[in-house]
């Protein structure tokens, strides 16, 4: 199997490249903000925990996106890989990952890190949410997202580099041009 993990902070183009990556290796997409959003929008009780998280910019407990992830995980069997985009967003949650996926002989073979500054981020969030209505993107919960990224996500970062497994990209260019440098990355662990 492929399994790529996209990272970043929320803004740097995770949804934008993830659909290139599963387009390119017929890999699945995962990501657990989407899947997060349809349950709200089905108005189901995991849909309306999730909301009082997602409403403030706060992250969702991880064992709620953990027990998602492993269902996911053990319905796909026989995929070639996945694509997990927003997903792991702690320490606990990167853990979690890699002994799901070593239960199937597995473990994540790439962590692409897209990196964009701060005011950048802010800016295509704010413009973002005139777009799309997500209602998390307003200024006072982008600030909230922004903080949790660094407290509590980017320490991943480190998690990932010690397993040799990390890859930062300047996520700050055309969307071809950052496919480009992912690709680069990517391309040698196909055979
Ligand atoms: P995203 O669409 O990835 O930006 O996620 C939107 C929101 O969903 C986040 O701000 C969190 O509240 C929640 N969320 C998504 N993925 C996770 C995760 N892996 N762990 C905890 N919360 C998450």
């Amino acid at each position: 199997m492929l399994n790529i993990v996209i990272f970043g902070a929320p803004g740097s183009g995770k949804g934008t490249q993830s659909a290139k990556l599963v387009e390119k290796y017929a890999l699945k997409h995962v990501s657990t903000g989407d899947i997060l959003r349809e349950e709200i929008k089905a108005e189901t009780e995991l849909g309306k925990l999730a909301n009082t998280y997602m409403s403030k910019g706060h992250l969702v407990p991880d064992e709620v996106v953990i027990d998602i992830l492993n269902g996911l995980i053990e319905k796909n069997g026989t995929i070639k890989g996945f694509v997990f985009d927003g997903f792991p967003r702690t320490l606990s949650q990167g853990e979690a990952l890699s002994k799901m996926l070593s239960k199937h002989g597995e473990d994540v073979n790439a962590v692409i890190s897209l990196e964009v500054g701060d005011e950048e981020l802010i800016g295509r969030l704010l413009k973002r949410g005139e777009i799309s209505g997500r209602t998390d993107d307003n200024r006072e919960t982008i600030e909230a997202r922004l903080k949790v990224y660094y407290e509590q996500t980017s320490p991943l970062k480190e998690f990932y580099k010690e397993r040799g497994t990390l890859r930062e990209i300047d996520g700050v260019g055309s969307m071809e041009e950052i496919f480009q440098a992912i690709e680069n990355e990517i391309d040698p662990l196909v055979r």
